[in-house]
């Protein structure tokens, strides 16, 4: 399966100096979301891609109850839908630890939303945006969720357990 990362997707077109990536630089620099239409747009074009059609993990979206709303339409125009939702359940003071030796490994590489007033940003919009699109999927019996406190590799233990069954239960 492929890994889109809307992240990465979004950094690749403000490095490339695109229309898309023009829009988005300042948003993202100051921790808030770029616009559910924008996002939808290039997650609608990017799954029309060859490499899409044996699965896609979504990585960082949907980041709205109107994107995974959205989310649900450009999948049915492509005969596809959802298989899982997995939520990785990090604290808060965790993230920021975490978020802050990323920033300290990657002198001058580092991301320009890695910066304590960015990052604040992003927490704050994630449970005021984020966080409903969680209870958006348990309502619709599709969420699981994993422990992402631990180790890496217990961490992709877990997710792995929980696709294995899921992918059973379904059988
Ligand atoms: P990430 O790499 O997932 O942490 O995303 C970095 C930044 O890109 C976010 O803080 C947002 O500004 C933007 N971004 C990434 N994915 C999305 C999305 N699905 N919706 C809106 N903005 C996004």
């Amino acid at each position: 399966m492929v890994q889109l990362s809307t992240g990465d997707m979004l950094r690749a077109a403000v490095s490339a100096g695109t229309a898309v990536g023009r829009k988005a630089k300042d948003i993202m620099a100051r921790g808030e979301l770029v616009p559910d239409d924008v996002m939808i747009a290039i997650i609608r074009e990017r799954i029309t891609r060859p490499d899409c059609a044996e699965g896609i993990i979504f990585d960082g979206f949907p980041r709205t109850v109107a994107q995974a709303e959205a989310l649900d339409r450009v999948l049915a125009e492509r005969r596809m839908k959802l298989d899982a939702v997995v939520e990785v359940a990090v604290d808060d003071d965790i993230l920021i630890d975490r978020i802050m030796a990323r920033a300290a490994q990657q002198p001058g590489g580092q991301r320009e939303d890695d910066n304590a007033e960015a990052l604040k940003r992003r927490l704050d919009v994630y449970h005021a945006q984020t966080a409903p699109v969680i209870e958006h999927y348990r309502a619709r019996g599709m969420l699981q969720s994993v422990d992402g406190m631990a180790s890496i590799d217990e961490v992709a233990a877990e997710i792995e357990q929980v696709l294995k069954l899921h992918s059973a239960a379904r059988a």
